[in-house]
């Protein structure tokens, strides 16, 4: 049952071949089996048994539904009622969530099984897991290596098969870079898609909660419970949510899919490009037409992310003061000591840089060189997405220049750190849906990922080109070498 879907699950369920509770024991026992590689902060088994009992519950009645008994793991940003919600911070190692995120609460709603929350980058900062108080992540495919960030432990999990899907959030590439890095389908869906409350704000203007999945139809299946308009939510869309499973078999005859130059340069690994080119070939084999594209101002998204992103967390973090929730010092003085100790003791090196540079760029003087300019070039981007649309329907290309690295190759480097994002913030910028999707392997037997990107809420497009890719190839079904069942 190693390459089990969530349809094979749900079957399974309901013609009581397995109870929600023996499910999600097995799944328990992996986790424990491999907690060397550290994807979970929280496990908590009472939790999980119960609500595997209620499921088998809903599942002696007619009223259960598709997901009903089926277990999962969310990412430690989205507040779990009665779980520790750490966000991968010190600050927050104390913090048990008082209410459920909406994310949370519909998957709850759904019948589904919390198996745990999974460890992350602090406060999602980060592209391999390193920055997380709670010590790296290492990816099932070579041990010795990142799974990405900041979703890493949901990365690892699915891959690792201790967990068979999990929720991520990408504010800059953080479900597409670790999707990539540990061969798994994992979508981020338009800004406005999927509720942001109760999901902790890194960059509230790009981010945005989605899924890491084995397949493209598991993803599916999923975003439709996790979509949807939230009252609780003011940037949350009221647009209705369309049937991603009934698109998913769609012909891609006479899809133009879009090649952006920028997007096959240099700085690419040659296997990857090389991957990159046969994936193409395939969706070419089933009807796509490419069309080469430019997405000019792309290379500038960069420096363009890193200056709005850390903008908004320096006032998302302001919060944090020891006051409300959360960690606080042990000793100080007065007041302002107590912000201060309980922050310096409470956040990482990763966090303070960008309060450091996020307070800079907004402060007066220099507000409108850097934070004006970059929201400038922003629309710049997102200009370019739009013409680009006119003459393709889907944007391909790489979700990452290269595999996955080693385990502190890059952890002393920032800006080698911040460019695993070139291919991918540029879409958060946009606020447009994207998707990766395993294409193969490197030379050393990492998966590589691909990435496509779709026009504002076109979910649907990206489902589809990415299941049918997946009826023609057989990547997604590869998995890391002992991790069997
Ligand atoms: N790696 C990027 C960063 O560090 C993106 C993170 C994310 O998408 N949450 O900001």
């Amino acid at each position: 049952m190693n390459n089990f879907s969530l349809h094979s699950l749900s079957t399974a369920l309901h013609h009581k071949t397995v109870s929600a509770v023996e499910l999600a024991q097995i799944f328990l026992a992996r986790i424990e089996q491999f907690s060397r590689l550290n994807a979970f902060i929280t496990v908590d088994s009472k939790f999980t048994l119960a609500q595997a009992q209620a499921a088998d519950q809903l599942l002696q009645q007619t009223d259960s539904g598709p997901l009903t008994g089926i277990p999962l793991a969310h990412k430690d940003i989205f507040c779990s009622k009665g779980l520790l919600t750490s966000c991968g911070s010190k600050i927050l190692s104390n913090f048990i969530a008082p209410y459920n995120a909406t994310v949370v609460e519909r998957l709850n709603n759904a019948g589904m099984v919390t198996l745990g929350k999974t460890n992350m980058d602090e406060f999602a900062m980060g592209s391999s897991n390193e920055s997380s108080w709670y010590g790296p992540v290492h990816n099932p495919w070579n041990e010795n290596c990142v799974p990405g960030g900041s979703s890493g432990g949901s990365a690892a999990a699915v891959a690792a098969r201790l967990a068979p899907i999990a929720t991520g959030t990408d504010t800059g590439g953080s479900i597409r870079q670790p999707a990539a890095f540990c061969g798994l389908t994992g979508i981020k869906p338009s800004y406005g898609r999927v509720s942001r409350y109760g999901m902790i704000a890194f960059a509230s203007s790009l981010d945005q909660g989605g899924v890491l999945a084995q397949s493209a139809r598991d993803a599916a299946m999923l975003l439709q419970t996790m979509s949807g308009h939230d009252p609780k939510d003011s940037t949350s869309v009221d647009r209705p949510v369309p049937d991603f499973m009934a698109q998913l078999e769609h012909s891609l005859a006479g899809k133009r899919i879009g090649l952006p130059k920028e997007f096959f340069g240099e700085g690419i690994d040659s296997d990857v490009a090389k991957t990159i080119e046969q994936a193409v070939a395939v969706l070419k084999s089933l009807g796509a037409i490419p069309v080469e594209i430019s997405l000019t101002n792309s290379p500038l998204s960069i420096p363009c992310y890193y200056v709005i992103a850390p903008a908004e967390a320096s006032s998302n973090l302001s919060r944090f003061d020891g006051v409300r929730y959360g960690h606080r010092a042990a000793q100080y003085h007065d007041l302002i000591e107590m912000y201060e100790r309980s922050r310096s003791e409470g956040f990482g090196e990763e966090v303070k840089r960008r309060i450091m540079i996020g307070s800079y760029v907004l402060s007066s003087g220099y507000y409108d060189a850097y934070y004006i300019k970059a929201q400038k070039l922003r629309r710049l981007i997102a200009d370019d997405f739009q013409q680009a649309f006119k003459a393709c329907d889907v944007i391909v290309g790489p979700t990452t220049p290269s595999t996955a690295f080693q385990l502190n190759a890059k952890a002393g480097d920032p800006v080698a750190m911040y460019l695993n994002d070139i291919f991918t913030c540029s879409a958060n910028l946009a606020g447009l849906p994207g998707i990766s999707l395993p294409a193969g392997f490197d030379q050393k037997g990492m998966p590589i990922g691909l990435q496509l990107i779709g026009r504002y809420f076109d979910e649907s497009s990206l489902l589809n080109m990415a299941h049918r890719y997946q009826q023609q190839t057989n990547w997604h079904q590869y998995f890391p070498k002992g991790y069997q069942f």
